[in-house]
């Protein structure tokens, strides 16, 4: 399917592994030129020619932290205008509600709520000036239904869907639509860093753990990037221009709602 989106620029923030990559491979086979980033040069940059090889575009690569002002700065002045965004970072570490301090907050909100809103400031003027805009934030299954050990993730995430909400609807009518696309279980690093501190809790192996998950999720088994990437593409095509505000949930029947 043509999404009508060649030869448009996007950022795609936390892209070296995961969700990021797979949303990354989507937009280069939809012929968007991308610039992404990850702290760590080395995937980074395996991931760029890896992204070069299989499709016709360009990509640029800046290793930075996407939570800082500093390595946002860097993302920006390497992308200059940009039509799609995929905000993107890593996640917070499990707990329990009694662990976290105010730093541990502050942390978490700087990643997975201020440092989106950021990008969106930083960006979104242009795309409205020019008409046509597209961002996709990649927040959690757990804003819908929370997953109590990722405390620090429910928190912070809950912020950033709701600045997401109303700036969505100020800015739909300048042609940019902002959604936020929500994981359940993925086959990455991050599932698997949670497989293995679930066995340990438990005292059972990894794959023990592993199965024990894939028994929440009616579709049986996780998500795979490549499934995630295509989901996000589509939210970044020509077909999405009426899609605003929305949390669009892949989890594989996970969550158990009517709507
Ligand atoms: P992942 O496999 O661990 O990949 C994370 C990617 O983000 C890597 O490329 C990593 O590279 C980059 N990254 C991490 N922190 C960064 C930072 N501060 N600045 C720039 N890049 C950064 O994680 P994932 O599974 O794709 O998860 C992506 C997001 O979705 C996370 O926020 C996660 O909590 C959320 N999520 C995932 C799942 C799941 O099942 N996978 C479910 C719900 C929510 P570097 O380390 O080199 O920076």
């Amino acid at each position: 399917m043509d999404l009508g989106i060649k030869g448009k620029r996007a950022i795609v923030c936390a892209a070296s592994k995961g969700l990021g990559r797979g949303c990354a491979m989507a937009l280069a086979e939809a012929g968007v030129d991308l610039v992404i980033n990850a702290r760590g040069a080395e995937a980074l940059e395996a991931t760029a020619a890896e992204i070069r090889a299989a499709h016709d575009v360009e990509v640029t690569a800046v290793a930075a932290d996407i939570t800082t002002d500093e390595g946002r700065a860097r993302v920006l002045e390497a992308a200059g205008d940009v039509d799609i965004l995929v905000n993107n970072a890593g996640g917070p570490p499990p707990g329990m509600w009694t662990d976290w301090d105010r730093e541990d907050f502050i942390a978490a909100l700087d990643a997975n709520m201020l440092a989106p809103i950021a990008m969106i400031k930083a960006l979104v003027p242009a795309m409205m000036e020019r008409g046509w805009g597209r961002v996709v934030n990649i927040t959690s299954v757990s804003v819908k239904s929370p997953i109590p050990v990722l405390g620090l993730s429910n928190s912070a995430r809950a912020g950033l869907t709701g600045y997401v909400a109303g700036t969505s609807r100020q800015v739909a009518g300048n042609g940019v639509v902002i959604n936020n696309l929500l994981p359940g279980i993925h086959a990455t690093d991050r599932a698997e860093s949670l497989d293995k501190g679930a066995a340990e809790q438990q005292g059972i192996t990894v794959d023990e753990a592993k199965a024990q998950r894939c028994t929440t999720i009616p579709a049986g088994r996780y998500g795979t990037p490549e499934e995630f990437g295509a989901t996000c593409a589509f939210m970044c095509s020509q077909y999405a221009g009426f899609m605003i505000g929305q949390n669009v949930l892949l989890d594989g029947g996970a969550v158990n709602t009517t709507m």
